[in-house]
């Protein structure tokens, strides 16, 4: 939860989210099912919408800036017929935010079209943007999966489908959880790293590829088994075809999708997000035990790592604080005691659970540090005898270049201050964050298995002025021939 950004009506920044249908029959009610599926993913991204759907001549697309129940409503999905189609919840995370830069992104050539929704971040779009651009082709948008759309169609004029992903795959660098609509068949891709989540679901009637398994269940089907890291999955009438195009050693999942970002509920690379949030918050009790009374969540981020906490340590599980589910996108008036009501409309203490009590409250993070510094400020005032602040992630130290709207290294309050430095900006009695030790373990993949590169500064692909962990390994080599 991040109080500085909902007054700010920021509080809407997430990783995007992807998905893609293809059902058996030719019935026409797929944009429902993509629709509901956005929905449940609607967490990885409310600043746009978008679905595209191949009717069995072209591909039909609405999307618009917004929340999914903002983007469509029935006349829009009944316009979206077809029996396969992709769909995508956006927040910006190389290009502007507006319209253009809505997905799924329409490229038309001479064979056809291709629609593409993207989760995840490039690192050399500039470099592929300069030569296509001096190869003749004009672009609408400042984001990177349009990049990558005209590269896929100018392979698809020299390849087969399979042939086309693989030399895509030789270009592109970064994280990409990739999803096609390529005439009536569903075309997704992962990184060689496997950096952003994507999964496979079985429906009764046919098969989905999503960010997240939670649109899985939403639509009642089983979750299969994630997209592996470097494989192209191909999705016709229904039926479902696998190419590993790439193999590479490790793997780069990203940390903060197990900290902060995937739902509780879904499973990502074999881990329910629920079980590692409360292995976090074990260790973080056993790493920074607290002489405290009451533990509260800081919510909604904090609930599942306090569970943890609490379970391990003994300590009251009481809320303190809460989040007012409603709120949406409310217009903030500008002067300063209307900013204190607009934080009180989003967040209330809890009084009688803070009064004349120790402490001990659990977030996920800490980012800039305003919003810790608020809420120590809030139970304060309400009367706390003492806050001690327990974090669910070691320090945010660097920026991500990945895929995740962080902030820049400036505005991160750990870049530059120890730990006593970041306590005393947000005048916290103690603050404790989970070692990175702690959370590999909680997490349950190796540390060579995973990017934190926003924790260590150490990426796993290269950044112009950054460390790379992989340096040595051209991560395009690993793409089979
Ligand atoms: P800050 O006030 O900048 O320290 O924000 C920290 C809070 O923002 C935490 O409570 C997180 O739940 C939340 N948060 C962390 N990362 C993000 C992000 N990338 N976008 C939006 N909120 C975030």
């Amino acid at each position: 939860m991040d109080v500085e950004s909902w007054l700010l009506g920021e509080d809407l920044h997430d990783a995007c989210g992807v998905v893609g249908i293809s059902l058996r029959d030719q019935e026409n009610g797929i944009a429902k099912s993509i629709y509901y599926a956005l929905y449940t993913v609607q967490h990885r991204g409310q600043e746009a919408a978008g679905i595209s759907v191949y009717d069995g001549q072209t591909i039909r697309t609405h999307k618009g800036l917004g929340l999914v129940s903002e983007v469509f409503d029935e006349s829009q999905i009944n316009f979206l017929k077809g029996s396969v189609g992709i769909g995508h919840v956006r927040y910006p995370t190389t290009g502007q935010s507006c319209l253009e830069n809505s997905q799924p992104v329409l490229v038309k050539y001479k064979n056809g079209a291709i629609a593409a929704a993207h989760n995840g971040n490039l690192v050399n779009t500039a470099q592929l943007r300069q030569q296509l651009e001096q190869a003749g082709d004009i672009f609408h948008t400042s984001s990177d999966t349009e990049v990558i759309a005209h590269l896929f169609v100018r392979e698809l004029l020299k390849y087969d489908l399979v042939e086309a992903v693989r030399s895509i795959m030789r270009k592109i660098i970064g994280s990409y959880s990739l999803v096609f609509l390529f005439s009536d068949a569903v075309i997704a891709i992962r990184d060689p790293l496997g950096i952003k989540p994507l999964c496979i679901g079985e429906l009764e009637n046919g098969f989905m590829v999503v960010s997240e398994s939670v649109a899985v269940d939403t639509l009642n089907g089983k979750l299969i088994r994630d997209v592996r890291p470097g494989e192209l999955i191909i999705i016709k009438h229904g039926d479902l075809k696998a190419y590993q195009l790439a193999r590479h050693p490790n793997t780069a999942h990203c940390v903060f999708e197990y900290i902060y970002f995937a739902r509780p509920d879904s499973i990502l690379d074999g881990r329910l997000v629920y079980d590692v949030r409360v292995n976090i918050g074990a260790k973080l009790a056993e790493e920074h035990p607290a002489e405290a009374d009451i533990l509260s969540p800081i919510p909604d981020s904090g609930i599942t790592l306090a569970l943890g906490y609490h379970q391990r340590s003994g300590i009251t599980y009481r809320e303190c604080l809460m989040k007012n589910r409603y709120i949406g996108r409310t217009f903030i008036m500008p002067d300063q005691t209307m900013r204190e009501t607009a934080v009180r409309l989003k967040l209330n203490t809890i009084k009688p659970n803070i009064e004349g009590y120790n402490l001990v409250l659990v977030d996920d993070s800490i980012v800039r540090g305003t919003t810790s510094r608020r809420i120590v400020d809030m139970v304060r005032k309400a009367g706390a005898r003492s806050v001690h602040i327990r974090i669910g992630s070691p320090p945010i130290k660097a920026p991500c270049y990945l895929g995740i709207d962080m902030a820049s290294r400036e505005e991160l309050i750990a870049a530059f201050k120890s730990i006593a430095g970041v306590e005393a900006v947000i005048r916290a009695d103690s603050l404790g964050y989970v070692s990175l030790k702690g959370l590999v373990e909680a997490i349950g993949i190796t540390e060579q298995n995973l990017c934190m590169g926003c924790l260590t500064g150490l990426y796993p692909v290269e950044v112009p002025g950054e460390k790379c962990i992989m340096a040595q390994t051209k991560l395009t080599e690993y793409v089979s021939a």
